[in-house]
């Protein structure tokens, strides 16, 4: 195809702000595309040449470009430049270079559509040493041969600035007018395009395959599934009207979601926004290795942070360090993951999107291997608000953000936010703005890294002067360096007894029980009810810190009698409940 039918294209959908006409402008492009490079222009209409999912990127800079221009176009850079800052877009300052040229030259090569796209798609993919000249080269190749309006368009596609504003909606429907006559087939496009996020090829096969051909379009490994996302709700009740009287509520765990396509020893791990993140998780593409069963797979999960030594999930800012702060391996290595997984949507060349959740669950229970790293996302089934809200409390008392309840007749909806799924979040309380000071009441012995140091996390009480007891309120595993934690395990070692102390009250066990002596101070986000911890306790449950972390070592001016008490506990976690209580939660 002749490149100039692209740009007059993009010339009449930049001058449009109409939707119906933008379809049918598009409509009447597609209509002279074949299967062999409708995909091209589906690709450069978003000014790009492949899915974004495959993370190639045209990426070139301005200095490249104009680099360019005053190669292809026979003038220096001062005058690119000069342009540039007169027409305030090296787009036209392309095209004005190339009309005047063309007054010189009568004579070019046509430009065509192949020529351009496969050009533009070497220079997003060339690397390694004179990529850099290469790409220029390339560029100028096709900017040397193209028509004013031809370099107009070019110029601004790798710089990222050809805003033609057409969505992937307007894409799809443009193309089912094309292709089958009226805008009505847009759906069945759409559904495709949630299997394999990539409009070039839903493009291509909807030419080769036909209509019958892409209904049955069905999620291929290695290509991103659009995700399903959740509704949410303020209300339990509504939840189970929602979901027919009948749910699963499972643990929302707040870390990465992860898609993960396997292949036999193949792994694609992609994010939310389905960036291929494989790179990022070694250790959880190896576990996938050691722990998923069936040949060809394609499942998700979140994957967490999670603290061997007490049992307990870090919060999100530590999961997303592995992204930002540290190299992958000494992440890895110092906060390892645990993935829940929660859905399987392909297995050994079947689609299991269709399946009711029951169903798909059922086989999710049977992909996987016992392991250190994979487990099923925690979960029950309810039919009353109790037992939701009692699942969601013993969520939020282990750190997590609450729960997602599933309707157990719906299908893996693609792409959508369907009340298939109901997300329930804890209330954002405001987070405590007072430390506690806590007595050390008993350790629990390093696994893992902290094997090495002996000691792992600390089992922490306030004091309650009624009936002069130490009552647990947290386990404690972060906010220790090194050092710290060595020389915590020889002092603690000093006065481990055999026993749980008489003044201590506790539901939990350690590795090693201490008599109540030490203090340190403790930072927590939240104040959160809890059927584990003795504090406070109502008859049913206590009081806990939600991510509790050292912000002292032992304080030498307190003794235990001087720690927080269970007064003030209480008094705090009001303090932080007024601002917004959940109703009937506040028995105190
Ligand atoms: P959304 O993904 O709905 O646009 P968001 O990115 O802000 O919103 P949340 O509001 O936290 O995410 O809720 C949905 C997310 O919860 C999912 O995308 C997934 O990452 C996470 N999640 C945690 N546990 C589960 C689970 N058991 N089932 C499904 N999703 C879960």
């Amino acid at each position: 195809m002749d490149f100039r039918e692209v740009s007059h294209t993009f010339q009449r959908l930049e001058r449009t702000s109409e939707r119906l006409e933008m379809i049918s402008i598009l409509s009447s492009l597609f209509r002279k595309a074949t299967k062999d490079n409708i995909h091209m222009i589906v690709y450069l209409l978003q000014g790009r040449v492949a899915a974004p999912y495959t993370g190639i990127e045209i990426g070139m800079g301005e200095k490249m470009v104009e680099e360019a221009i005053s190669r292809a176009f026979g003038v220096n850079r001062d005058e690119v430049e000069r342009l540039y800052k007169e027409l305030g877009d090296l787009g036209l300052v392309a095209e004005q270079l190339a009309s005047s040229k063309k007054q010189m030259t009568l004579f070019s090569e046509p430009l065509t559509l192949e020529r351009v796209y496969t050009n533009l798609y070497r220079i997003a993919t060339l690397g390694g040493e004179g990529a850099q000249d290469t790409k220029i080269r390339l560029f100028v190749d096709i900017l040397k041969d193209s028509e004013p309006l031809d370099a107009r368009y070019i110029v601004r596609i790798p710089l990222g600035r050809l805003r033609l504003g057409v969505g992937d909606a307007t894409v799809l429907e443009a193309l089912s007018d094309a292709l089958f006559g009226d805008r009505s087939y847009r759906e069945i496009l759409e559904q495709a395009y949630n299997y394999v996020s990539d409009l070039g090829r839903v493009a291509k096969m909807a030419m080769e395959k036909g209509l019958e051909g892409i209904k049955n379009v069905s999620p291929i490994v290695g290509i991103p599934i659009r995700p399903a996302l959740a509704q949410r709700t303020e209300s339990l009740e509504e939840i189970l009207e929602k979901t027919g009287g009948e749910c699963s509520a499972e643990a929302k765990y707040d870390g990465f979601r992860l898609q993960i396509h396997k292949k036999g020893d193949d792994i694609w791990i992609f994010s939310r926004r389905l960036e291929n993140m494989t790179g990022m998780f070694p250790d959880i593409a190896s576990a996938v290795r050691e722990q998923i069963i069936p040949e060809e797979v394609i499942f998700e999960g979140e994957a967490i942070a999670y603290n061997e030594n007490t049992g307990e999930f870090y919060p999100f800012q530590i999961t997303i360090q592995r992204k930002r702060k540290y190299g992958v391996e000494k992440a890895a290595e110092e906060y390892p993951l645990k993935l829940f997984i929660f859905d399987v949507m392909y297995m050994d060349g079947k689609n299991l999107t269709s399946l009711p959740y029951q169903e798909r669950r059922s086989i999710l229970e049977k992909i996987y291997k016992k392991g250190d790293t994979i487990e099923p996302a925690e979960r029950i089934i309810a039919k009353d608000v109790k037992t939701l809200q009692d699942f969601f409390e013993s969520c939020v008392e282990r750190g997590l953000e609450g729960i997602i309840a599933k309707d157990l007749k719906s299908p893996y909806i693609a792409g959508a936010r369907k009340w298939a799924w109901i997300k329930y979040k804890r209330v954002m309380r405001s987070k405590l703005s007072d430390t506690l000071d806590l007595v050390i009441v008993g350790y629990y012995k390093g696994r893992g890294k902290r094997a090495q140091f002996g000691l792992g996390g600390i089992l922490v009480a306030v004091y309650d002067p009624k009936d002069d007891t130490f009552k647990t309120v947290a386990k404690v595993g972060s906010g220790f360096t090194e050092e710290q934690l060595s020389e915590l395990k020889r002092i603690l070692d000093e006065i481990s007894i055999p026993h749980k102390h008489p003044r201590v009250s506790s539901r939990i066990d350690v590795d090693v029980w201490v008599e109540p002596k030490y203090v340190i101070t403790v930072l927590a986000d939240e104040i959160t009810r809890s059927p584990n911890h003795t504090a406070a306790w109502d008859g049913e449950r206590g009081l806990a810190l939600r991510f509790p972390r050292a912000v002292s070592f032992i304080r030498e001016d307190k003794g235990p009698e001087d720690a927080t008490t269970v007064d003030e506990l209480i008094e705090m976690y009001k303090r932080q409940h007024r601002e917004k209580v959940t109703e009937g939660e506040d028995n105190y």
